[in-house]
């Protein structure tokens, strides 16, 4: 047994933007079946400190001249102890954890996020005194990054391990703030924090963790080649077999169409006609008209280029000119949240666009919708292909990152040897897409195959279990290692 600090920005149900939240809310649980012994490290956000229950400040210090209490909480629903870094000049304030109200990222994110890594320093190096001391440091994205570096300044020191779930956020400053931050001047080199005369804090992770793996095997792939390596590939390449790639997996507890207390009917593979009560039920909720057969196609995503949004725009005449309904939950860049809308205004009874951040609403859309799409132009590993193939909602994705591990495609071969659980395109375009909807609408008409592909899908095990068992292999490494 190991004991294990995990560090991240964000963790679900205190505090989620996307898939970081997800995962950090659900692997330490996963970690502790395994026999870990995990403490989860996060800012302490208005949020978060929200929706705390039982908490103790378990020390006092500061950072930066700026005052910092240490807080001792529990992960809620989870038997996970959670420390938070409450420094209220860095996080009590409103807004996200990165940006505020207008989605500008805030102007101090080294600042806060280098005070956030020199208390996990700290409290990895058992300067506080805590009655616990960590034999494995788990940082995650950039947020983490100074983590492993700091510490490797240390002979006695924890293994460390950096998982990138998104290689586009590096948390890249500029030379000064190294200086103002007072970073020791041993870590200002090439081989070091040094990015092209800045300062890179998801190098800290990749140049100095034991271990670095990211959120899937293909996107481990991908990332070591120019095209999607944002100019780390070479350094990925680097570590050679240090790097590789463990698939996220998904908690079954707020993920399960079976006990989902947001939906208006609870199903199983087993009780498949009830799904589409959903449906009908979201067409009331967003007054959509109302049919059990019309084709309902869900999205919920950050609207980010990433998501392959131009490419639906592109499409959404030829789609709307479908008897189908799509309905799109998300936020993110205003000239994506203000098209959507717009295309909405045009097609009331065809599109449905929610510009917001509402988990039921999430867990309502995978119900409802026969098809969700995700053509994004990358994907580490992807999280709402995975729900909706629990949720019995056939994704289609384009081949890349985790998407391409996770789904296969509905070809004739796949539908007959009982492999074929969604649609994959490969091209990105507007017309691979709208061919590939086609084809799906095809298989559709043909209830049985439909319902073969969905009986596929929701038996598929995407559970944390095995990704946990890696993780576990993986700190003993590191470990025996050290
Ligand atoms: P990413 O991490 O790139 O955002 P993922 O697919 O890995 O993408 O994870 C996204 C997570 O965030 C999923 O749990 C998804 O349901 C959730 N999510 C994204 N946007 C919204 C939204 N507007 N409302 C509710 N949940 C959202």
């Amino acid at each position: 047994m190991s004991n294990v600090l995990y560090i991240s920005s964000e963790a679900y149900p205190l505090i989620k933007t996307g898939g970081l939240g997800d995962v950090a809310g659900s692997l330490p649980a996963a970690l502790s079946k395994e026999s870990q012994n995990v403490r989860l490290l996060l800012p302490a956000y208005p949020e978060v400190l929200k929706k705390i229950k039982k908490s103790k400040i378990r020390r006092k210090t500061s950072y930066y001249n700026l005052p910092v209490n240490i807080i001792e909480t529990k992960l809620p629903g989870r038997n996970v102890t959670v420390w938070l870094v409450d420094c209220p000049f860095a996080f009590n304030r409103p807004g996200g954890p990165y940006a505020d109200e207008h989605g500008d990222e805030w102007h101090d994110n080294a600042l806060r996020f280098a005070i956030f890594c020199q208390v996990a320093v700290d409290l990895s190096l058992n300067k506080f005194k805590l009655h616990w001391k960590p034999d494995v440091v788990h940082c995650n994205d950039w947020q983490s990054g100074l983590v492993p570096a700091l510490l490797s300044l240390y002979p006695q020191r924890p293994a460390t391990i950096f998982t990138i779930h998104n290689l586009a956020y590096q948390g890249v400053f500029d030379q000064q703030t190294f200086s103002d931050l007072k970073l020791p001047e041993e870590l200002w080199h090439m081989n070091g924090l040094e990015f092209y005369g800045q300062l890179s804090f998801i190098k800290g992770g990749i140049v100095y963790a034991d271990k670095i793996t990211t959120v899937s095997p293909n996107y481990a792939r991908e990332i070591l080649e120019p095209e999607q390596g944002f100019s780390l590939d070479g350094l990925l390449k680097s570590r050679g077999n240090d790097f590789s790639g463990i698939l996220n997996g998904i908690d079954n507890k707020f993920w399960n169409p079976g006990t989902d207390n947001y939906l208006e009917k609870k199903y199983s593979v087993h009780s498949l006609n009830k799904k589409l009560l959903n449906k009908t039920a979201l067409q009331k909720e967003l007054s959509l008209p109302i049919g059990k057969s019309i084709p309902m196609i869900g999205m919920i995503s950050r609207l980010v280029e990433q998501k392959g949004l131009d490419i639906i725009l592109q499409s959404l005449s030829k789609l709307l000119a479908m008897p189908v309904q799509y309905v799109l939950l998300g936020m993110g860049e205003t000239h994506y949240e203000k098209l959507f809308t717009a295309w909405a205004k045009k097609h009331p009874d065809r599109l449905k666009v929610i510009i917001n951040y509402d988990e039921s609403l999430a867990h309502r859309i995978e119900a409802a919708s026969d098809i969700y799409i995700m053509p994004s132009i990358f994907e580490p590993c992807g999280l709402n292909q995975l729900y909706s193939l629990r949720y019995g909602t056939l994704p289609i994705v384009t081949h890349v990152g985790g998407l391409a591990d996770t789904v296969i495609d509905a070809s004739k071969k796949n539908i007959d040897n009982g492999t074929a659980n969604g649609f994959v395109f490969k091209e990105l375009t507007a017309e691979s897409l709208l061919s590939t909807i086609k084809r799906a609408m095809a298989v559709y008409q043909k209830p049985k195959i439909w319902r073969q592909l969905q009986i596929n899908a929701m038996s598929s095990d995407f559970s944390w279990k095995t990704s946990a068992e890696h993780y576990v292999m993986l700190y003993q490494q590191a470990l025996k290692e050290l």
